[in-house]
């Protein structure tokens, strides 16, 4: 037998790891003696990268020295692995996909990020240690504060918090002697000590049988009690019981005597819903998508379903079906759709075989969802884009609501469609996938056109409730007869008030938010504009003060104009805060509320309004696109558009889609109940297709028209899309850098069609200039090549890692 001493010592010397860093290749570590037996490929480590240290994921572990030397990696953070080997190969299809580093696309995938703590740690270097001791050989005791510094730091490394808390100026002075030598910073990532969470985050329970031994006053109090109430409690609940018990239990945690585990948000089953008895098309679809189930191959559907026609339903039957053929289901929902009111529905159903993955939730609390996935432990797991990663045990079924949401795109890298990672995991997993939306997306009808996907329809709504009556106001009519620029039509006035006096109630829609959209100059025309970005800023009434909403600079209102300095200042352009105001002044008497992101902040908020709402605290919500989005509210009878053309100027191919999507969802919050319900569209497009086309609530119309427009102008789906955009605070520099992407692409390769470079509609945002190229490809072929021409450009001129971004599938080409 011929083995190498390394291997016969036993396990692997090597492992590549992939990193979190812009660059597309692994990082071959050594592995210590302690971990060559407990690497698997999909586990984390943490590793030294330069002067910092990473956690990354093992890729493949080998026996091949580097021939340039090798570092040692330094901790198995996972027993078991973080990835499985079909998530890893699903890593791999979006790097390649999507033109992203493996080691960004693997980091988005484990959401156990959170466990790690970042920070800077301060410690004194030798030259620093014979620097302070002459020091104060020389002075004594010091008033100096740098030397005081210096004076702690000679004891252990320290954080920058901790020095900021002994001295207001501590950050200056530690430059300045980093500087000179005397102290070097270290970036570190610690584990971070999952006991130190508020006692009211914490659950407790006995974690075994105590063993016998010495335990202090407060322990045995605390042990005692959790013997006498068996089960697992609220820490904070038992600190009421036992003063101090949280000093007691998490030292009793410590020791492993008690389990501490994260407390899960509380869920309502305030809106749980008895299973009903499907419908003829219900019946149709589920029957068909459990027969795909059953025969445990990948089958895509695309369920169309008109607002109102029961499609949650469906999916929970489906869950069910899969759940009941042994295998795990997702759900993935909108960001703004998983409310608590929303999980209810399938805990009801479904009891703790359910994981919710929401990103409002803390890092522990994911966390801790995680595992009971990956351990099989829920079966079901519902969650918005990131959750299409979740490690779901032998998966037979996925569900995509409102599949057209904007919200599945990843807007940062890796900028993946959640959508589309789905059908790609679904394939690879031999499992179904249901896309599911009253507006189906462009590309996935065509899909379902062509065959890719089945098209199951649900034409109308329950119990054959009529769909809402839409009436299309024009506002230059409207303004010609009163002279007046109005926020509120007579009409939608009218019916306002007719609703108020009824008791039933309104919703109001305008896509904007703030007060005044943009603030001018009556004598020259100037519009203010952000110092970071080319945007005009937005007047924010209640806060008094100008916004902007691409990079959230703040600025106070003027008096005066910036250029000319006349005091003519003048307020353009309505935002849903001037709408509430409106409101307030037709209807003093109207109970109204308020919903877009001014108002949403906490995690919370946007529940509670909705909630309010639901139960009739209020007469009349307004708000953005916020409130369209798939709510089921039976006494709301009226629905306003304010302006159905703030989306419609957009530039961007998809505005009319969007349009079309927006105006058709808002349509459909209108009468869900018994009483019947009516549409308001105001607008001075009242021919424009997408408008016509959803007051007719007509999906098949609109489709026809806009894929003919699709088929004309080569845009998705009859062409591969990629927007690359280039970046930098120095317009030469971006420019320049434009210019080369523009001459390696000139004349374009076969196949390929380069709008640019030119300016990028916001040709300036956070303070960096922007250029941008649109490629479109024929084929997808043609386009990935093109990239991996211009991504190798980039590696070999060393464009640095933010001036180069390449998005592709885009879904906004701002
Ligand atoms: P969608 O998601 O298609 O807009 P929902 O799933 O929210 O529609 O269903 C609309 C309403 O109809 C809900 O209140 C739901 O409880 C109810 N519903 C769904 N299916 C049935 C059924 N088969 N019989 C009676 N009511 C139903
Ligand atoms: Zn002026
Ligand atoms: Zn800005």
């Amino acid at each position: 037998m011929t083995e190498t001493t390394a291997a016969a010592g036993g396990g692997p010397s090597y492992c590549d790891v992939s990193l979190p860093v812009p660059l597309d290749r692994a990082f071959t570590y050594a592995l210590p003696e302690t971990l060559r037996h407990r690497v698997k490929p999909g586990c984390r480590l943490l590793v030294p990268f330069g002067a910092r240290k990473l956690t990354g994921v093992a890729l493949r572990l080998h026996e091949e020295a580097p021939k340039d030397g090798v570092r040692e990696a330094l901790r198995l953070l996972d027993s078991e692995p973080a990835l499985s080997e079909e998530m890893l190969a699903l890593g791999r299809w979006i790097a390649g996909y999507y033109c992203a580093p493996l080691g960004e696309v693997l980091r988005s995938m484990t959401p156990l990020g959170g466990e790690i703590r970042r920070g800077k740690v301060y410690s004194l270097t030798d030259r620093g240690r014979d620097a302070l001791r002459q020091l104060t050989l020389a002075t004594g005791a010091t008033e100096d504060p740098a030397v005081q510094l210096m004076g702690l730091l000679e004891w252990r490394p320290l954080s920058a918090a901790y020095l900021l808390k002994k001295n207001d100026d501590a950050a200056r002075l530690i430059r300045g002697l980093e500087k000179k030598g005397f102290v070097q910073v270290e970036n570190v990532e610690a584990q971070r000590d999952p006991f130190r969470a508020p006692s009211a985050k914490l659950r407790i329970a006995l974690a075994g049988t105590p063993p016998a031994g010495k335990y202090r006053k407060r322990e045995r109090e605390l042990l005692s009690y959790l013997e006498l109430h068996p089960g697992s409690h609220n820490l904070k609940d038992v600190e009421a019981a036992i003063p101090n018990a949280g000093d007691a239990a998490r030292a009793l945690g410590r020791r492993g005597i008690v389990a501490l585990k994260p407390e899960l948000s509380p869920v309502s089953t305030q809106f749980a819903r008895q299973p009903h008895t499907l419908n003829a098309h219900q019946q149709r679809a589920f029957d068909q998508i459990r027969a795909a189930v059953d025969s445990r191959t990948f089958h895509a559907f695309l369920l169309h379903g008109v607002t109102g026609s029961g499609k949650t339903e469906i999916y929970l039957n489906v869950i069910e079906a899969s759940l009941a053929a042994g295998r795990g289901a997702l759900l993935l929902v909108p960001e703004i759709a998983l409310t608590p009111a929303m999980a209810g529905q399938f805990f009801h159903r479904f009891g703790d075989r359910v994981a919710i993955l929401h990103s409002a939730f803390g890092d522990a609390e994911r966390a801790e969802q995680w595992r009971r996935i990956r351990s099989g432990a829920a079966g079901v797991v519902v969650g918005t884009r990131s959750g299409v990663f979740a490690p779901v045990e032998k998966l037979g079924l996925i569900v995509i609501d409102e599949e057209h949401d904007q919200s599945y795109k990843q807007e940062e890298t890796p900028r993946y469609n959640g959508r589309d990672v789905a059908v790609v995991r679904a394939q690879a997993a031999g499992a179904c996938i249901v896309l599911g939306s009253a507006t189906p997306s462009l590309e996935s009808r065509f899909n379902a056109a062509r065959g890719k996907y089945t098209l199951l329809e649900l034409p109308e709504r329950i119990e054959r409730r009529p769909l809402a009556e839409v009436e299309i106001i024009d506002m230059r009519v409207e303004f010609l007869e009163t002279r007046r620029q109005a926020v509120f039509s007579r009409r939608l006035l009218e019916e306002i008030r007719a609703r108020l006096e009824c008791g039933e109630q309104t919703m109001l829609l305008l896509n904007r938010r703030g007060f005044s959209t943009f603030v001018a100059c009556r004598s020259c025309g100037e519009r203010i504009q952000c110092v970071n970005c080319a945007v005009t800023m937005t007047f924010h009434r209640r806060d008094r003060r100008l916004l902007c909403h691409y990079c959230n600079h703040a600025e106070r209102v003027p008096t005066h104009c910036p250029k000319c300095h006349s005091e003519h200042i003048y307020f353009l352009g309505v935002g849903s805060e001037r709408v509430e105001e409106e409101l307030h002044r037709e209807f003093p008497e109207a109970r109204v509320a308020r919903m877009d992101r001014d108002t949403v902040t906490g995690k919370r908020a946007y529940e509670t309004i909705l909630s309010g709402f639901r139960e009739g605290s209020y007469d009349i919500l307004v708000g953005t696109q916020m409130i369209a989005k798939g709510h089921d509210i039976p006494n709301v009878t009226l629905v306003g558009v304010v302006s159905a053309d703030v989306g419609l100027g957009m530039p961007d191919f998809r505005a009319a889609e969007r349009t079309f999507q927006l105006l058709t969802q808002v349509a459909g919050r209108a009468g869900r109940g018994e009483l019947p319900g009516e549409v308001l569209v105001q607008t001075i497009n009242p021919d424009h297709y997408a408008i016509r086309f959803s007051a007719a609530q007509d999906y098949a119309q609109f489709y026809e028209k806009e894929i003919q427009f699709r088929r004309m102008m080569r845009y998705p789906p009859f062409s591969a899309l990629a927007n690359v955009l280039v970046r930098s605070e120095d317009q030469q520099e971006a420019l320049r850098l434009a210019g080369e992407l523009g001459a390696l692409l000139t004349p374009p390769p076969e196949e390929l069609k380069i709008l640019g470079p030119a300016e990028a509609p916001v040709a300036r945002l956070k303070s960096e200039f922007r250029y941008q190229l649109l490629m479109k490809g024929a084929s997808r072929r043609a386009l990935k090549s093109a990239l991996e021409t211009v991504r190798r450009r980039a590696a070999e001129s060393r464009w640095p890692a933010t001036a180069l971004v390449i998005d592709v599938d885009p879904l906004s080409l701002l």
